[in-house]
C-alpha cells in the first residue's frame, strides 16, 4: 500500500482526513461536472464546508494562481517570443486562463481545504 501524503491527496484531489474520498463528484474533464463536489467524504464522512461560506477564502488561492498564469505568459512572450505586441499578451493570458479553469477551480478549492480547513489526517 502506497503511503498517502498530503502531495499526492492535493493533487489527486482527496480528502484532508482519510485522503481517500473524493472531494469532487467528477473527473475534472467531465467539462459540465467539473465544479459539483461531494458535501462530506464519501469514506470517512467528514463534512468539506467545514464552516458555513468555508470555500470563499479559496478565491486567494484561485487569485494566487491567476497571478501566476500572467506572471508565466509575460516571462515567456518576452523571452522567447520576442517581445510581442501587448494584445499577444491579453489574448494568451485570457485564454489561458480560460483553458486552466477548471484546474485553477478544482486545486483552489482542494488546496484551501487541505492547508486551511484544520483537518488532521488520522491515517496511519
Ligand atoms: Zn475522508
Amino acid at each position: 500500500m502506497l503511503k498517502k501524503t498530503r502531495a499526492s491527496a492535493i493533487f489527486n484531489g482527496r480528502c484532508p482526513k482519510c485522503r481517500e474520498g473524493n472531494i469532487f463528484k467528477n473527473p475534472i474533464f467531465t467539462f459540465n461536472n467539473f465544479t459539483k463536489m461531494n458535501p462530506r467524504c464519501p469514506k470517512c464522512n467528514l463534512d468539506y464546508e467545514v464552516e458555513p461560506g468555508f470555500f470563499y477564502g479559496a478565491l486567494y488561492i484561485s487569485y494566487i494562481f491567476s497571478v501566476g498564469i500572467f506572471i508565466a505568459v509575460t516571462i515567456i512572450l518576452f523571452v522567447f517570443f520576442d517581445d510581442p505586441e501587448s494584445k499577444f499578451y491579453i489574448g494568451t493570458v485570457i485564454i489561458l486562463s480560460i483553458i486552466l479553469y477548471p484546474f485553477n477551480y478544482r486545486f483552489s478549492r482542494v488546496i484551501y481545504l487541505h492547508l486551511f480547513g484544520r483537518v488532521k489526517y488520522d491515517g496511519l
